[in-house]
C-alpha cells in the first residue's frame, strides 16, 4: 500500500489534501519567504491518528512536518521543496477538554487558536494571559513549539512559564500522557520541557495543560515621552517599584515608528513627537478609578519625562495601545525590512543600542534603524529598513547586517532569537552563536530520540 493510501485510511481521504490548489495554504510562510512542495497535507482528529502518522513516517521514511496556524515567521512549518514530506496540520484538533475553574487550568487541544483558549478561559471568569498580534490564528500547539511570548511576558511570563502539562507524540510513535496540572511536581525529568520551544523536531504537541489567572477589572495605560533609553530602563525600574507585579507591559518605541505610523495610517493622531516613548500597562482587580488615580498622581509626581499622556477612557487606552499596534502594519507599507528579534538583559539595552546602532551606521551609512519591542522582559525588534540610499536590494546586505546584530546581542550576553525562533532562517546562525556544548546535547537528543532525522527535518539544527 502507498503512503499516501496509508495515511488516507488514517485521517480519511477527505482529510488528506493533495492537490495543489488544496495544499497552497500550507506550503509558504507567513512573511512568504520559503515556498515548499509536500507530499501531502494530513488532517488528524485525535491524538491516535497523530500517532499513526507518525508510525506511518517511520515505516516508509516520510518526513512529517507539524503545522498550527502558520502564523511563525521563519519558516519552520514550511516543508522542502522535495515532495517528500507529509505536513501535518492540527486545526482539526480544536477541542478545549476541560476548564478546571478551582485548579486554574484548561486543557486544550494543540490545533485550538490562541484566542478560543482565551475565549474558553473568560466563559469561566478567567483569564489565558498570553496575547499575540496572530491570535485569531496561531495555534496552541504552535505557541508551545515556538514558546511565544507576547505584550504580557512581563508579568506572566511566556509560553513555557504557562504551560503545566503536555500530550506529545514522540518520534518512535510513543505518546507521552503529561497533561496534569500540577505548579508542584518533582517527579524526575519535565517531559514538556523537550517540546517547548524546540519547533517541532522532537515530535508533535496534541494537547497541552495551562495556567490561567484571575480576569483582572482594570487596566491604566500610559504613555511617556523619554529622551533615551536608558531612562526607559530607569522608569521602568520606578515603576516595578511602586506597581510591582501590577505593571504588565512595558514597551520601548522610537521615534522612528511613531513617524511611520504618523505617515502610513494617517487616521492614528500622535500625542506628541519624542525621540523615545514607552507605552505600558498596569492592571489589577480593584476598581479601575482607583488604579487611574494611582498612576495618575504618580505621574504627576515626576519630571523626568519630556511628555506623558494617561488614558481616560477605554477609546483613549485602545487609542494608545493602536500607536504600537500599527507599527509593523506601517513598516510593512513602507516596504521591506531585515527584521530581528533579539534579547539582552535589560540592563544591557541601552548599551546594546549604542554599540549596533553605531556599528551599523559605520557599515551602511545612513541605515535605518525601526526599533520596538518588549523591553520590559529585555526583547527588541530591531529592523533595518533601509542600507543605503533608495533602499534597493535590501537582502543582498542580509548576511552583514545579521553578522552585527546578532554578534552585538551576544557580545551584551543576549540571544538572536526571543520569540520568533530560529526555523530555516536563523539554523546557520544558531551553529554560529549557540554555546558549542549546547548545541552538542540537542544534536545527541535530536539524534537518540529522531535516529533517521524524519521529525521536521531541515529546521532549528
Ligand atoms: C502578526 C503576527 C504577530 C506575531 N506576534 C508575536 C508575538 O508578539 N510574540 C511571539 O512570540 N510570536 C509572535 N508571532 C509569531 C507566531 O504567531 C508565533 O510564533 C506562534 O506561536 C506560532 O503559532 P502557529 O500555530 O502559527 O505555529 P506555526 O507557524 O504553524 O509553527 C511554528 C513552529 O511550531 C511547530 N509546530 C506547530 N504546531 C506544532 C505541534 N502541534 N507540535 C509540534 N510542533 C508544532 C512548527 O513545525 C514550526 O516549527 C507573530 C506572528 C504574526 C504573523
Amino acid at each position: 500500500m502507498s503512503t499516501l493510501t496509508r495515511a488516507a485510511d488514517i485521517v480519511g481521504a477527505a482529510h488528506l489534501l493533495t492537490d495543489t490548489a488544496d495544499t497552497a495554504a500550507y506550503t509558504t510562510d507567513w512573511r512568504q519567504r520559503f515556498h515548499g512542495r509536500p507530499l501531502a497535507v494530513a488532517l488528524p482528529a485525535t491524538t491516535g491518528q497523530v500517532a499513526a502518522l507518525v508510525q506511518l513516517s517511520r515505516d516508509t521514511g516520510t518526513p512529517l512536518v507539524p503545522q498550527g496556524g502558520n502564523t511563525g515567521t521563519v519558516g519552520g512549518a514550511t516543508p522542502d521543496a522535495s515532495g517528500r514530506a507529509l505536513v501535518i496540520a492540527l486545526r482539526r484538533m480544536n477541542a478545549i477538554r476541560a476548564v478546571d475553574r478551582d485548579n486554574a487550568t484548561v486543557t486544550a487541544e494543540a490545533g485550538c487558536t490562541l484566542a478560543e483558549v482565551q475565549a474558553a478561559a473568560a466563559g469561566h471568569g478567567l483569564l489565558y494571559p498570553l496575547s499575540l498580534a496572530s491570535e485569531g490564528s496561531c495555534q496552541i500547539g504552535g505557541n508551545l513549539a515556538a514558546n511565544a511570548g507576547g505584550l504580557a511576558v512581563l508579568r506572566y511570563g511566556n509560553t513555557r512559564e504557562l504551560t503545566l502539562g503536555i500530550e506529545a507524540v514522540l518520534p518512535d510513535g510513543q505518546v507521552i500522557h503529561a497533561l496534569k496540572g500540577l505548579r508542584k511536581n518533582n517527579s524526575g525529568f519535565d517531559a514538556k520541557q523537550l517540546f517547548i520551544g524546540t519547533e517541532g523536531i522532537f515530535g508533535i504537541i496534541t494537547a497541552a495543560t495551562l495556567k490561567l489567572y484571575p480576569q483582572p477589572n482594570a487596566r491604566a495605560t500610559a504613555l511617556v515621552g523619554i529622551d533615551s533609553p536608558a531612562a526607559a530602563v530607569a522608569l521602568l525600574h520606578e515603576l516595578h517599584d511602586r506597581f510591582g507585579d501590577r505593571l504588565t507591559t512595558f514597551e520601548l518605541i522610537s521615534g522612528q515608528c511613531l513617524s511611520l505610523v504618523a505617515h502610513h495610517v494617517p487616521e492614528v493622531r500622535l500625542p506628541f513627537d519624542c525621540a523615545w516613548s514607552v507605552l505600558f500597562e498596569l492592571s489589577d482587580g480593584g476598581e479601575q478609578a482607583a488604579l487611574d488615580a494611582q498612576l495618575f498622581d504618580w505621574l504627576d509626581g515626576r519630571d523626568a519625562f519630556v511628555d506623558a499622556v494617561l488614558a481616560q477612557s477605554g477609546r483613549e487606552r485602545r487609542e494608545l495601545w493602536r500607536l504600537r499596534e500599527e507599527i509593523s502594519e506601517a513598516q510593512r507599507r513602507d516596504g521591506p525590512s531585515i527584521k530581528h528579534d533579539i534579547a539582552v538583559p535589560v540592563s544591557a539595552i541601552p548599551a546594546f543600542l549604542d554599540s549596533c546602532g553605531r556599528q551599523l551606521e559605520t557599515a551602511f551609512p545612513g541605515c535605518r534603524i525601526v526599533t520596538f519591542g518588549h523591553l520590559g522582559d529585555g526583547n527588541l525588534h530591531y529592523n533595518i529598513s533601509h542600507t543605503r540610499p533608495g533602499n534597493t536590494a535590501l537582502f543582498d546586505d542580509e548576511q552583514r547586517v545579521n553578522e552585527i546584530v546578532f554578534s552585538c546581542a551576544y557580545a551584551f550576553d543576549g540571544t538572536l532569537s526571543a520569540e520568533h525562533g530560529v526555523g530555516q532562517l536563523r539554523r546557520h546562525w544558531l551553529a554560529r552563536f549557540h554555546d558549542p556544548a549546547s548545541m552538542s546535547l540537542m544534536r545527541t537528543l535530536k539524534t537518540a530520540l529522531d535516529p533517521a532525522g524524519l521529525m521536521n527535518p531541515g529546521k532549528l539544527l
